[in-house]
């Protein structure tokens, strides 16, 4: 396509962009153009391996010939017709997600906030409604948590920075520690407002990359059992094959009551996913919940498209290796640099690695590492403000991840 501005500066669009968006991004003076795999580049020639993948989006990568086939074909003949009708794309990637979960049922939404708040509210509507039980409207969530920016999903993340300024937030809301099952039951026990739902990430991402120990989730299976309180998988990030399983619960021996999904779930394209049992979904019934764009044809079909592409390139099994192979290298580098590394963790293709403060801070380091290894050629970014993420595409391959490594050994030796 013909560029839209072809006589102006990086630094001149920049400027536009910062003079007419709300001012609640921070975003680099970097214009992405296009890209192919795990690399991209700007409008300004310049190339850089892709660790972000828009944020644990992009799975199959960029540029990707069968999503983009599939979604210029789809935009050709139907991009939207509303929930008053059905449409193929949306049935068919409803069956193969139930296939393939512990799900009997699916609700599609635009955004992994929005699926969050599907959850909230069935899982409430069916405590109140379906089981009976009105006084059970409060909700467990965890310390470090992060569930999405609407007024719902927001009221459960559990980083006080995000609530600052949009209190009062939704009532009868309680946290626990992540990974402390002791914790959680003295936390129910204590709510004013009894406990219905829980809803918790089977690893923390945007909390700093924070995994549990095995044995927390088939123990929090059992308490939501013994309680009668239903239980949400938030997988928004962690879903679509990133741990080297379809989703994360796969590996943890149980299955919750609802899961959640977005981010990878489309290779980009704006979908979000609400999954659950066939006993909580009557907590909907018709005029319940609704969404306007929620599975419309354009975007469930780049969701089946990806989800062909995992199954027909064996992006699990890929992901898997690949995930085994960033975590050797990245502990190889925090052997060899203990001044600036802290731990390595994670599981699969969500990794994070741990800064510690030197002559400079953990922080500042974060933010001089970055800004070099962009310099260097590869995009990376920070949660937590201490912790490198890293969350390239499925596609991700050894090649690259040697060059990641070696980026990242010729940044840390320029680190003070
Ligand atoms: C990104 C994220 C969300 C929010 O998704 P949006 O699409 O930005 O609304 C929710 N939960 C988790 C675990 C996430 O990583």
């Amino acid at each position: 396509m013909p560029p839209l501005f072809p006589e102006s500066t990086t630094a001149e669009l920049a400027a536009r962009a910062a003079a007419v968006m709300t001012p609640n991004y921070r975003p680099l003076p970097l214009i992405l153009t296009g890209g192919s795999g795990a690399r991209v580049h700007d409008r300004d020639g310049r190339t850089f391996l892709d660790m972000v993948a828009g944020i644990a989006v992009n799975c199959l990568g960029h540029g990707h010939p069968r999503l983009a086939t599939a979604i210029a074909a789809q935009a050709a003949e139907l991009v939207h017709i509303s929930n008053l009708y059905l449409n193929e794309p949306a049935i068919a990637l409803a069956e193969t997600m139930i296939a393939r979960t512990f799900g009997d049922r699916i609700f599609f939404a635009n955004s992994g906030a929005e699926a969050n708040e599907a959850a909230l509210k069935l899982a409430r509507r069916y405590q109140t409604t379906a089981l009976g039980s009105p006084e059970k409207t409060g909700i467990l969530a965890y310390h470090h948590s992060f569930h999405g920016r609407t007024l719902g999903a927001l009221s459960v993340t559990g980083q006080p920075k995000y609530h600052k300024g949009f209190e009062p937030l939704v009532p009868g809301v309680v946290f626990a520690t992540f990974g402390d099952l002791a914790d959680t039951a003295r936390v129910i026990d204590a709510a004013t407002t009894p406990v219905g739902t829980i809803i918790v990430e089977p690893i923390q991402c945007e909390g700093g990359i924070n995994v549990p120990d095995q044995g927390f989730f088939t123990g929090l299976r059992e308490l939501c059992d013994a309680r009668g309180i239903i239980l949400i998988f938030d997988e928004v990030q962690t879903g679509i094959g990133r741990t080297g399983t379809l989703f994360c619960y796969e590996q943890f021996g149980m299955t919750p009551d609802i899961l959640t999904t977005a981010k990878g779930i489309a290779g980009g394209v704006p979908l979000g996913a609400m999954i659950c049992t066939e006993k909580v979904s009557v907590g909907f019934e018709p005029g319940s919940h609704a969404t306007t764009f929620g599975g419309n044809a354009l975007a469930t079909r780049a969701g089946l498209e990806v989800l062909r592409v995992i199954q027909d390139d064996g992006l699990l099994d890929n992901a898997k290796a690949m995930g085994a192979y960033l975590a050797s290298g990245l502990q190889a580098l925090v052997a060899k640099y203990p001044d600036i590394c802290a731990t390595e963790r994670g599981m699969g293709l969500v990794r994070g690695l741990e800064l510690k403060d030197g002559v400079q801070t953990a922080a500042e380091r974060a933010t001089f590492i970055t800004a070099l290894a962009r310099e260097e050629g590869m995009l990376i970014n920070v949660v937590q403000g201490t912790t490198l993420r890293f969350v390239p595409p499925l596609v991700v391959t050894t090649a690259e991840l040697d060059e990641c490594f070696a980026i990242l050994d010729s940044v840390f030796s320029a680190t003070i």
